[in-house]
């Protein structure tokens, strides 16, 4: 059976912190604000994932209250919620996915992100799509580089063995 899921994410832009997508650190002088990591465009795919499958939001299952995911690495939380898909029978088929940030301009680290990606979920590099887009300026913090957007649809499929 196949299933389709969609994730979102926002995060604030700001001084002293590592500007951490997709588990790539890119250097810059802003990064996301949050209580974990920020990784903006892993929390929209760890999302996509949980929302494939039917499962409870990142939210819930990571709450941002709880001190055990203060500056978490969102890549183990990532691979975290990948096995519990698999527990469950599931397969990545494709990530595609969409960052949308006024600057720095992530067409240079696409291809890192995808490996990294690949790598934190053990699936084919090739099966990970990632666009960077910016707002043309407009949408607010978006368009003043305050803020970074995170959007992602997967594919999955279940195995009728499970
Ligand atoms: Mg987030």
């Amino acid at each position: 059976m196949l299933r389709v899921g969609s994730g979102w994410d926002i995060h604030r832009l700001t001084e002293n912190r590592p500007l951490i997508l997709g588990g790539v650190e890119i250097p810059y002088s802003k990064g996301c604000l949050g209580h974990s990591d920020g990784d903006a465009l892993l929390h929209a795919i760890t999302d996509a994932l949980l929302g494939a499958a039917g499962f409870e939001d990142i939210g819930a299952l990571f709450p941002d209250t709880d001190p055990k995911y203060k500056d978490a690495d969102s890549s183990v939380l990532l691979k975290e919620v990948y096995r519990k898909l698999q527990d469950a029978g599931f397969e990545i088929i494709n990530i595609d996915c969409t960052v949308i940030i006024e600057s720095p301009k992530l067409g240079s680290y696409k291809d890192l992100i995808k490996e990294k990606i690949a790598g934190t979920l053990g699936i084919k590099k090739e099966t990970i799509a990632v666009k960077a887009k910016t707002a043309e300026k407009m949408l607010g913090e978006l368009g003043t580089n305050d803020a970074v957007i995170a959007q992602s649809t997967v594919l999955i499929q279940q195995s009728t063995l499970s």
